[in-house]
């Protein structure tokens, strides 16, 4: 990863040097070893999940964006390429939103597997003399001799993400009826 940094680093002096010229820029960032490096970076992954492949996603969205911005600044006094260029940036937009939905599909699936795919919060039945908790994330539940114990108790799903320094955010408590 630091060396990565490092390396990034390099390439930023270069881009930003006042006294390298093109030629010299143009023999470092050589188009074939970048058009190499940019299709790795954006590969679509089939067993990837929405979310995993959002960084791809946001690279080949900006690889778009970045080539139809040269176009239109090289070829302004063109109408009919402008005029194309808007319809592909409102493509992009599109695709932008629906992978939007996607994400959002994406977590409420997770959190579906992650309760054990039920729709509804488990029954809690109330005990004589034991507290008792449930996560509101993952609806796992716990009895204990006091409040704190019953919630200390929860083994939350392996995903769960609970408030581990503020636990009755996200968890439940119900009284011994005796
Ligand atoms: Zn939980």
């Amino acid at each position: 990863m630091r060396k990565a940094e490092r390396c990034f680093k390099t390439l930023d002096i270069i881009l930003d040097s006042r006294e390298l010229d093109q030629d010299y820029r143009d023999k470092v960032f050589q188009g074939q070893k970048i058009s190499s490096l940019l299709s790795r970076l954006a590969r679509y992954d089939r067993g990837n999940s929405t979310s995993q492949e959002k960084n791809k996603q946001a690279i080949a969205y900006k690889m778009i964006e970045i080539g139809l911005q040269y176009f239109q600044d090289r070829y302004s006094q063109t109408k009919f390429l402008s005029s194309k260029i808007q319809e592909l940036k409102s493509l992009l937009s599109d695709l932008q939103s629906i992978s939007g939905e996607l994400v959002e599909e994406d977590e409420a699936l997770r959190l579906y597997r992650m309760r054990g795919k039920l729709k509804m919060p488990p029954k809690i039945l109330p005990s004589r003399d034991e507290w008792q908790a449930m996560c509101d994330i993952c609806w796992r539940s716990a009895s204990g001799n006091d409040k704190m114990h019953a919630m200390k108790s929860i083994r939350h799903e392996t995903n769960c993400t609970y408030d581990k320094k503020d636990l009755e955010r996200c968890i439940r408590t119900f009284l011994p009826t005796g």
